[in-house]
């Protein structure tokens, strides 16, 4: 992507996304990919492209077909927008622990939104995956996403945001640190980068404490579309296809309180407004480059944007209710400082 450069639609404006260098400390350089200027908001735009014109291809989505997924939120925005943009209809599934904003931007694009109860085991019927599937099998011409499952995810960030990065780097990338929700970005990213620098690029997950991924226990956690988690009733787990364990080489846990500090101060300090998951990565990064040498070039990815929390990360009410937060919501009032 340019900025001076004259596109055909929105979807010539998805991923592109440029570095920006962060101040931290350490000598390590770090730098930040904002996946959140992709034109859809996140990291997802991508791979609601790739996997869209994979099914076209596979003839499985064909015209006046209807694009069906469960999702966090990011992925339904990228395949709805488009849908939208190519004239298919979309039915995203999301659970009630989304954020509104998340599923005010489903809307806008026209998705048609079904929300179920957040914390359901996996087999259970309302569960947003199980749910997506049957709906997928019920609607004519529906053809179900599956970003967990679907080669077209992590080959996806393969092609695009492993040699972006590549590119912007000159090379120069030492680590990369990332998320891992379904582990595409990770998976794909991943691999593009130990390929191209012969397993010379280092590949850190970034996972949300009690996620287990980095072996955690599954408890709940509260930042959005990374980790997994398990529910109580569920004995064990499978990793998505999307995720390719063997790509990382180890994985560095977050807390959630840790995480979303994180990412508040990212905004305050250095003016990038950056969702939760953000605040889970760049935590691990800034433990990444202090553990490195002053050769170390780290990329970190930025899944989201802040705005896409404003009623939760970014409320003070919210903090404070969750305990992430010492001291009083309502903050100093413009009154009283009169
Ligand atoms: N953070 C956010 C905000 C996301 O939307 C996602 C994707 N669901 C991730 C992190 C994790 O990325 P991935 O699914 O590629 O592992």
């Amino acid at each position: 992507m340019d900025a001076m450069d004259v596109y055909e639609s929105a979807l010539g404006l998805i991923g592109g996304t440029p570095l920006v260098r962060l101040r931290t400390e350490g000598a390590a350089t770090v730098y930040a990919k904002l996946e959140y200027l992709s034109i859809g908001g996140s990291a997802k735009d991508r791979i609601g492209l790739r996997m869209v014109e994979q099914a076209e291809k596979d003839g499985l989505l064909r015209p006046g077909g209807t694009v069906v997924e469960a999702t966090s939120g990011n992925t339904g925005i990228g395949l709805a927008l488009v849908a939208a943009e190519k004239g298919y209809r979309s039915l995203v599934v999301v659970t009630d622990r989304v954020s509104e904003e998340k599923v005010n931007t489903l809307r806008a694009f026209g998705a048609e939104v079904v929300v179920k109860p957040g914390g359901l085991p996996r087999q259970h019927p309302d569960h947003p995956m199980s749910f997506a599937a049957r709906l997928a099998d019920s609607t004519p011409g529906g053809w179900l996403a599956n970003q967990y499952d679907n080669a077209a995810n992590p080959e996806a960030h393969y092609l695009t945001t492993g040699p972006e990065i590549w590119r912007q780097t000159r090379g120069r990338v030492t680590h990369l640190v990332s998320c891992i929700g379904t582990g595409g970005t990770i998976s794909g990213a991943g691999r593009y980068l130990k390929e191209v620098s012969d397993g010379g690029v280092q590949v850190i997950g970034a996972d949300p404490a009690s996620s287990v991924y980095g072996g955690g226990d599954g408890r709940p956690y509260f930042i959005e579309a990374a980790g997994h988690f398990l529910h109580p009733d569920t004995e064990q787990d499978v990793w998505p296809r999307s995720y390719h364990p063997d790509v990382v080489d180890r994985i560095v846990p977050v807390a959630d309180r840790q995480a979303l500090h994180t990412v508040r101060q990212l905004a305050r300090d250095q003016g990038l407004l950056a969702g939760g998951s953000s605040g889970t990565a760049l935590a691990a990064a800034h433990q990444v480059a202090a553990g490195a040498g002053a050769d170390a070039v780290v990329v970190v990815i930025l899944p989201d944007s802040g705005r896409q929390y404003l009623t939760k990360y970014f409320n003070d009410t919210w903090m404070l209710r969750l305990g992430f937060l010492d001291g009083d919501a309502s903050g100093p009032r413009v009154a009283d400082a009169a």
